[in-house]
């Protein structure tokens, strides 16, 4: 059995990479990890590779400080202490994405809030807290590369759903794979939505109340295996 779900989690986390990188949330860089599904304590996260590239061999095993189980010669994310780090926070995430989406970037750069603007963004949360190397690390080369910054990206992250990385990008947590993927990709839609309202603010925002409410009926699994099937067919997955 357990065999059997390591490798249905492996399939899973391949086809979430090859989504992500469709719906052009993640890029040449950026990448999404998967908590193992019978030992909380590991994750599973391709090597270093373009996520639109993933394949199944491509996915390593790594324990929640970011040590390989089996490297075989493959290299690693620098920004794999991102994944470990939530995953020590928050026991409820079982994915973790990172990605420099860019319709996302001017949140990170002015005081412009990102809230939700649409039904479709109440997943982000009603809260995107901004969390800045700078205040703990000073200057660096902006890569959560080890783990005192994994855990400060962590602690800034709390009980939300997203958080922004300031001049870099964002992350996504969820409570299963399919979840963290929705928040990701409604993200960015969020994002697109209030730089185009902009010119015309003042913008009317989600309620905190609507934004819960909503948020707890799109995260369930009707729309999950909805929204799942349809990007398995934009990606080229369908009758899967
Ligand atoms: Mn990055």
């Amino acid at each position: 059995m357990s065999d059997d779900a390591v490798q249905h989690a492996i399939r899973e986390l391949v086809l979430a990479n090859r989504i992500l990188a469709r719906e052009d949330v993640i890029d040449d860089f950026g990448h999404v990890s998967l908590r193992h599904p019978t030992n909380p304590s590991r994750y599973f996260l391709s090597r270093s590779r373009s996520p639109v590239a993933v394949t199944a061999d491509d996915i390593m095993e790594f324990t929640l400080e970011g040590d390989p189980i089996d490297q075989r010669g493959r290299r690693m994310y620098s920004e794999r202490a991102i994944h470990g780090a939530i995953y020590m926070a928050r026991p409820d995430v079982m994915s973790v994405i990172h990605h420099h989406a860019r319709p996302v970037l001017p949140f990170t750069v002015t005081k412009l809030q990102l809230r939700p603007i649409f039904h479709m963004g109440s997943v982000m949360g009603a809260t995107v807290p901004l969390w800045d190397s700078q205040d703990e690390f000073g200057d660096t080369n902006m890569l959560v590369d080890d783990l005192a910054k994994g855990h400060s990206l962590a602690k800034a992250l709390g009980n939300n759903r997203s958080v922004l990385l300031a001049r870099h990008g964002a992350c996504n947590v969820g409570t299963s794979l399919r979840a963290a993927v929705f928040t990701a990709v409604y993200m960015k839609a969020n994002a697109e939505m209030v730089l185009a309202s902009l010119p015309h603010a003042p913008i009317t925002y989600l309620t905190p109340g609507e934004t819960e409410k909503t948020a707890a009926m799109l995260l369930s699994d009707m729309p999950l295996a909805r929204a799942w099937d349809y990007w398995l067919t934009r990606a080229g997955f369908s009758g899967l």
